[in-house]
């Protein structure tokens, strides 16, 4: 079956797993929508955003949004919530805060 074709959101039983876990496709990760169970979601700032890219290199889930060099915001299909982001964003620019995510908690309790 095509990479793109799987449906990654699926859960495996013991039979469908593979030894250790262990993935073998390569770049499969944007089939892993990491957002659907984020407790916290990052409020980014443009105007108080000075585009170090920090977030950007940090992030570890790729959720920035960057074009020419500038933050346009923050992908949330991906975005887990980690506060990564908002942790290494500058102390004296802090253009992203973590709030309290209703939505996707409620969702998740459905
Ligand atoms: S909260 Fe975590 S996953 Fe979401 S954008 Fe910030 S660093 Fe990335
Ligand atoms: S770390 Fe903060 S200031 Fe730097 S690009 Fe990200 S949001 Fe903007």
């Amino acid at each position: 079956m095509a990479e793109k074709e799987k449906d990654y959101e699926k859960l495996l039983d013991w039979k469908e797993q593979t030894l250790a876990g262990i993935i073998f496709d390569a770049g499969n990760s944007r089939f892993y929508h990491t957002g659907s169970w984020r407790t916290f979601l990052p409020v980014w700032d443009p105007d108080k955003c000075i585009h170090c890219l920090r977030c950007f290199y940090l992030c570890p889930d790729s959720a920035i949004i960057v074009e020419d060099a500038k933050v346009q915001g923050i992908d949330l299909t991906y975005c887990k919530g980690c506060g990564v982001c908002a942790h290494e964003c500058p102390k004296k620019v802090q253009a992203i805060e973590m709030v309290l995510d209703t939505a996707t908690i409620e969702a998740v309790k459905k």
